[in-house]
């Protein structure tokens, strides 16, 4: 049998974004770092998802772009690439990591579309990765986390430590870590302690 992984798709967004210094929090260029950079600086990711599922990690770059000038090429790509993951009985789960300007219309389209039996987990960061404490890394391996966890399935954002579903996910701030809401809904759970805390059913 094939050896199980843990699909990576990178399309840019401010989680790849780089700035002129750490203290630099605008006019920073999003969509620098390929994919296996992000990973790079998460080490213990690949132990974290080996540890827990005997999967390794996958990584593949999609698109290098800002969010805010998404397209539908990037995400017809984007969509091919999640529906041959998805077929792929090797692949467990997967995850993008994504700008967060259409953070909510991307996880709502691959939901709509291809309503998975998977967990697909989009991911992002309010800052750069040269930030003084960029919270991509952190994010990263939340989503990763959430793609590990047995049962997880349906298109879901994590950020700050929440899980978003993706009909209910908007973004609600321009500037704080926690910058989505799933408003009157809820959020479906937590990620604590690399554990989770489900409040929710997955969608
Ligand atoms: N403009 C960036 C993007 O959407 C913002 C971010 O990622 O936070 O790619």
């Amino acid at each position: 049998m094939a050896q199980e992984k843990i699909v990576i798709l990178g399309t840019g967004g401010t989680i790849a974004g780089q700035a002129q210094n750490s203290t630099q929090g605008v006019g920073y260029k999003a969509g620098q770092i390929s994919v296996a950079g992000l990973l790079a600086a998460v080490p213990d990711l690949s132990q974290l998802a080996a540890g827990r599922t005997g999967a390794v990690l996958d990584a593949l770059q999609i698109a290098q772009i800002d969010s805010k000038d998404m397209d539908w090429p990037v995400w017809r790509s984007l969509l091919q690439a999640v529906k041959a993951g998805l077929e792929d009985t090797a692949t467990r789960a997967l995850v993008i990591t994504h700008g967060t300007d259409t953070l909510e219309e991307t996880a709502w389209l691959l939901q709509a579309v291809l309503q998975p039996t998977k967990a697909v987990v989009l991911t992002c960061a309010m800052r750069p990765s040269t930030a003084l404490a960029p919270d991509g890394p952190p994010n990263m391996l939340d989503a990763a986390v959430v793609a590990a966890t047995p049962g997880a399935r349906g298109v879901v954002v994590v950020c700050a430590g929440v899980i978003h579903g993706a009909q209910d996910v908007q973004k609600v701030h321009t500037w704080r870590l926690d910058a989505f809401s799933s408003g009157d809904a809820g959020p479906i759970g937590y990620v604590e302690q690399n554990g989770l805390r489900l409040v929710r059913n997955w969608p």
